[in-house]
């Protein structure tokens, strides 16, 4: 371990690590990887244990190890984990379509059609995780990754149960980092971290997806906050007037301000929208 190799030992054993970056985030570096024997290639990301909650450090392997149970098309799985005194390695699916907010921007926004079968996907991700009882805590478009670059590429969800141990979202109020805009209101207000936070981020999302802009924001932070808080958003006529009722009765569900009120993901899966406005293909699964 003191032979300064840049990695675990076991970890070098079993995987050999490419020097191509995948990405950096704030606290995570994401290279690819490859299994020696097997060959199939993995993302390998690389928390610095910096980045851990102070008091976090000892449930760390006991949420991975949840966290590695958790097995579904709609999640980036994780494989494999290591530790060192100074980071958590851990091996997941490799998306190789880049992320969900990256093709917002190029795009500008979507059809309903292509919406509704995106939001279809990320909904089933959620619903899985939560009758799990996990709670992702953390949806936003930069966490919806595509498995490949093909045009009907399936979306997943990563960095799901982290923000549990990991200190980016945390106290996003002292915070700067980090645009709140997908957090729930009673995120803001303290009251509560549950599921719903979700479906209000799914929410933010959908919006988003739909006309090319965020239903809340703000010029600096706190107006952002502010205007969450306010629970306010419209369908601009110019923007939304082609955009069905379907749709928009959808989102009010999501962006319900009452987390006691507010849509389940299961519930969801059901609603109309994804019926009227998508192929019968998505209904399939
Ligand atoms: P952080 O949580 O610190 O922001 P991320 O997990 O978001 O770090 O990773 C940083 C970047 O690496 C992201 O921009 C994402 O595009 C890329 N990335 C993360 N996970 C994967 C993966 N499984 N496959 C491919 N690219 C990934
Ligand atoms: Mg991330």
């Amino acid at each position: 371990k003191k032979t300064g190799s840049l990695y675990p030992a076991e970890l070098e054993k079993r995987y050999k690590v490419s020097s191509n970056v995948l990405g950096v985030g704030s606290f995570a570096i994401v290279k690819e990887c490859m299994d020696k024997t097997t060959k199939e290639s993995y993302a390998l990301k690389i928390i610095s244990k910096k980045a851990i909650k102070k008091g976090k450090e000892d449930m760390l392997t006991t949420e991975l190890d949840i966290l590695k149970k958790i097995k579904h098309e709609n999640l980036v799985k994780l494989h494999d984990l290591y530790e060192t005194d100074e980071g958590v390695y851990i091996v997941t699916d490799l998306a190789r379509g880049g992320e969900l907010f990256n093709q917002l921007l190029l795009k500008g926004s979507y059809t309903e059609k292509d919406a509704a079968n995106l939001v279809h996907q990320m909904l089933k991700g959620v619903a899985y995780l939560h009758e799990n009882d996990i709670v992702h805590r953390d949806l936003k478009p930069e966490n919806l990754l595509f498995k490949d670059k093909s045009d009907d590429s399936i979306l997943m969800i990563t960095d799901f149960g982290l923000s549990k141990i990991l200190k980016t979202n945390d106290d996003i109020l002292m915070t700067a980092c980090g645009t709140p805009g997908y957090v729930a209101p009673e995120v803001l207000s303290q009251k509560g971290y549950n599921k719903p936070v979700d479906l209000w981020s799914v929410g933010v999302i959908t919006y988003t997806m739909l006309c090319g802009y965020p239903p809340f924001y703000g010029e600096n932070q706190a107006v952002l906050l502010q205007s969450i808080m306010a629970g306010n958003y419209e369908y601009d006529e110019e923007d939304w007037g082609e955009i069905s009722d379907d749709a928009k009765d959808l989102i009010d569900k999501f962006l319900c301000f009452d987390s006691l009120k507010r849509i389940t993901a299961k519930e969801a899966l059901k609603h109309k929208w994804f019926t009227s406005a998508a192929d019968v293909n998505i209904l399939d699964n």
